[in-house]
This record gives structure tokens, C-alpha cells and sequence, in this order.
């Protein structure tokens, strides 16, 4: 009740949540209650979560943040959100996001954006929460759910984590099943906690991981007790410090927390080498090849017939282009043209091979740095704090947009788990993150030098 009565006090200004379940949450909780006084219990018993509009939740507002899905009510559970409510965690709703998962500002969802619940010192202008699970971000900021799902297919998770002082943490892909989650781009995507500290963010990844028959691609690897490694010692740690990532116009006081986050590190025990990803210079041209080519073929199934919105036409195809025309927002058009002109049959060889060719190659970067004995690396999660709440063009100028990626995409296009802590303030009060990258399914290491950090 403590958590629905702030979603209805704090929600109206903040735009975090675009469903509130109270009834079911109400519900979820007294059967938790019951479950407690027979002494069952699960892991995460009422404990209340929001879920991000892209996890389908049977019977519950399911859109994707998009007008296409006027109206979707799932008959399925996907399979990450059932892992916690079979842990006794309670559902409070269905947090905002940028449509379909494509944006870094929570500024592309059909809802309208969320506010960051911070502000700069001094001002009363409204900032961007990130994205695309802005709305999970703000909200575990805002004290409007005690944690949330989100998903990262090129920084959607940390980004968010990093503007609001939030923990956002990737998994490793494979490590939690994706059955049941909006796809935007199959390859990439990772669904995964955000949370207030590592140590929330450590029990929630344990109960979202797990290894299903419905996803091919996820991984039967043992879900070890993440809680269990916060606390153990940083001594004989490898930590790499990537050279490529010292980007130019980076901003000072993201350098300096950068080099604050070492010497963190270095006073736990763990040894400090320079290391070279050459190829991170690709990555985020790479990405936006990639991404959209994927998302251009997984939103094909959005043509009036099977769900959500149908707006008429002479015949079917009239039908298919006047549903897709009201139902898409800009950005995701521009995707799936992207998407359509880099698959085409003249272009393919170009643009979409080689991309999956660079990709290789900022993979093998990665796996070399772990070759020669580097157990994470270290960076800042983004150029820079949170940006002004519509302050930037977004339409006559995306690229710039993207370019707030840099630091995310490569994590998913090598498949590794990635982390973003809160370890600092810009000079105007506002949250920057620091990011760690582990090996795959080491997300032990990971948290364990995290709880370091934050
Ligand atoms: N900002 C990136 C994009 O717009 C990341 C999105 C994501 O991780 N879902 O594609």
C-alpha cells in the first residue's frame, strides 16, 4: 500500500509507470502474506517490482510503449517476470520506455517522456532519465518500486542506471531467457535488473536467470548465489583500463570519476593495466547497422491482423501501410528504413555483412583483453549526466542521440555482462556511473567489484 500510495502521489509529475496494477498487486501481496505465515516463502516474497512495458504480463497493459499494440493484453507470462512472482516478488505495473526499446531518453515512448527525479542544483528544469527502460530507472529512484525489470540491447539498462543513481545491470546474453520479451533486436537483447544498490541488483539477477526450453539461446549454465560474492576480496584482481574509451570532448568530471573509480580499486587490492580494444571505434556504426536490420524484421509482425491496432483500408495492403503508418513513431520508422535499406539486395553484402564482420573483430578485442589475464574492465557508463528534457533536436539530428551509446554498445556486441554503479555528481548535482565489464557469466566478479564502487 506504501508503494501504490507514492506511484499515485509521485506518478502524475514523473511519468514512470503507464499501468498500475493495484488490484493485482494487492492481491499478489496477500497471497505472499499467506505464503509467509505457513512459513513457504520464496526468495523475493513481497517484495513489490515494476516491470517495463516490454515484458509480456498475462492480462496486463503490454505495448511496448508503441500505439501499435493498441490495447495488447497478453495471454502469456513471459518467462523472466514468471521467475519472480514464482519468488514471492509482487507485480505494482508496467513502467514507460522508449518505444520499442529504441532511444537513450525515454523520449520516443507513445506516453510521453518520464522525468528524472533528479535535478541540477539550484534549477527547476526537467532532465531525461535515459533509455530506453527510463521509466524502470526513475521509478527505483523516485522509491516508486523497490527494483525493476529492464532490458539492454545497446546500453538501455546502464544508461538509464547511470542518469538516475541507480544500479543497472546487463547479464551475460543467454543468461536470462528472453521468451516473452518485445523484441527489438533478437541478437542483442538481455533483459536484466535495475536496482538501489548491488546488493538488490545481485538477488533480483538471481531469480531472473534461468535456462528455457523457450529460448534457444539462453544458456544452462548454473545460477550461482550472486549476494554470496559482495564482500569478498579484490586482492589478485585484473582490471583493465580500455585506452580507446578516452574519447574526445569526454567532459573532465567524467575523467576525474573515472580515475577516482581506480584508485577505489586499487585500495581493495586489484591490479591496474592499460589495456586496447582497437576496434571500439566501430562499434557504434557497427550497432546502428545491426540493431535496426534486426528490428526491421522483427517488427514485420506488426501489420493490423494479429494484435493490437487496425486502421482500415481499400484492401489488405492499404490496410498493413495505414496501421503501420498511425502505429509507428518517427524513430522507429526511421529504424525500420534503416533496417530495410542495410537488408536489401544491393546493399546486404555492404552494410549488414561487414557489420557482422566488425562485430566479430570487437569481440575478439574483448576476448583478447581476457586472454592476457584482465577479469573486468573499468570505464564511465556515459559521456556525460543526464541531458535537459527536450533540449536537443532529436528529429533533424538522431546521430547525436546515438553517440550517448558509446560506452554501451560494445558490451552487447560481444555478448559480455555489464554493470553501471553510481559513483559520483557532475558539477551541477547530478548522477554519474561507472561501468565494469566482466567475462561471460562471470557476473560474480562483476558485482563483487561493483559493491567496491558504488
Ligand atoms: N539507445 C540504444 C538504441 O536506441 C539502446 C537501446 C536499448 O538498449 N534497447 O538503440
Amino acid at each position: 500500500d506504501a508503494y501504490l500510495d507514492a506511484i499515485d502521489g509521485a506518478n502524475g509529475a514523473l511519468n514512470a509507470y503507464v499501468a498500475v496494477t493495484h488490484d493485482k498487486a494487492r492481491d499478489m501481496a496477500k497471497a505472499s502474506d499467506a505464503r509467509l505465515a505457513s512459513g513457504q516463502g520464496g526468495a523475493l516474497e513481497g517484495i513489490p517490482l515494476g516491470v517495463k512495458d516490454l515484458f509480456a504480463t498475462q492480462g496486463v497493459h503490454t505495448q511496448a510503449c508503441s500505439h501499435v499494440l493498441d490495447g495488447f493484453k497478453p495471454a502469456y507470462e513471459s518467462t523472466v517476470t514468471a521467475n519472480l512472482w514464482t519468488d514471492g516478488a509482487v507485480m505494482l505495473g508496467k513502467l514507460n520506455m522508449d518505444e520499442f526499446a529504441m532511444g537513450s531518453s525515454n523520449e520516443t515512448s507513445y506516453y510521453g517522456p518520464v522525468k528524472n527525479p533528479w535535478r541540477a542544483k539550484g534549477s527547476q528544469a526537467d532532465y531525461v532519465p535515459g533509455g530506453s527502460s527510463g521509466g524502470s530507472a526513475a521509478a527505483v529512484a523516485a522509491f516508486l518500486c523497490a527494483g525493476a525489470t529492464a532490458t539492454d540491447t545497446g546500453g538501455s539498462i546502464r544508461q538509464p542506471a547511470a542518469f538516475t543513481g541507480t544500479v543497472g545491470l546487463k547479464p551475460t546474453y543467454g543468461r536470462c531467457s528472453r521468451w516473452g520479451i518485445i523484441s527489438y533486436a533478437s541478437s542483442l537483447d538481455q533483459a536484466g535488473p535495475i536496482a538501489r544498490d548491488v546488493r538488490d541488483a545481485a538477488i533480483l539477477l538471481k531469480s531472473m536467470a534461468s535456462v528455457d526450453e523457450k529460448d534457444t539461446t539462453s544458456v544452462d549454465h548454473p545460477v550461482p548465489d550472486y549476494e554470496a560474492a559482495l564482500g569478498q576480496s579484490l586482492k589478485g584482481l585484473k582490471v583493465g583500463i580500455p585506452r580507446e574509451y578516452r574519447v574526445e570532448g569526454m567532459p573532465q568530471e567524467v575523467e576525474s570519476l573515472w580515475q577516482q573509480g581506480i584508485a577505489w580499486l586499487k585500495d581493495a587490492g586489484a591490479e591496474i593495466i592499460d589495456v586496447s580494444l582497437p576496434h571500439t571505434k566501430y562499434a557504434l556504426p557497427t550497432y546502428y547497422i545491426i540493431s535496426p536490420a534486426e528490428a526491421s524484421s522483427n517488427l514485420a509482425r506488426y501489420d493490423g491482423v494479429r494484435y493490437g491496432l487496425r486502421v482500415p483500408g481499400k484492401d489488405i495492403a492499404e490496410m498493413y501501410e495505414n496501421t503501420r503508418a498511425a502505429g509507428f513513431g518517427d524513430e522507429v520508422k526511421r529504424r525500420v528504413l534503416m533496417g530495410t535499406f542495410v537488408l536489401s539486395a544491393g546493399y546486404y553484402d555492404a552494410y549488414y555483412v561487414r557489420a557482422q564482420k566488425v562485430r566479430t573483430l570487437i569481440k575478439k578485442d574483448f576476448d583478447e583483453a581476457f586472454a592476457a589475464g584482465v577479469d573486468v574492465l573499468l570505464t564511465p557508463s556515459t559521456p556525460s549526466a543526464a541531458f535537459g528534457l527536450g533540449g536537443h533536436d532529436q528529429d533533424e539530428n538522431p546521430i547525436k542521440m546515438y553517440l550517448n551509446d558509446i560506452f554501451t554498445v560494445t558490451v552487447n556486441m560481444a555478448g559480455l555482462p555489464g554493470i553501471s554503479v553510481p559513483a559520483g555528481l557532475d558539477a551541477k548535482g547530478l548522477p554519474l556511473g561507472l561501468q565494469l565489464i566482466g567475462r561471460p557469466f562471470e557476473e560474480e566478479t562483476l558485482l563483487r567489484t561493483a559493491h567496491v564502487v558504488e
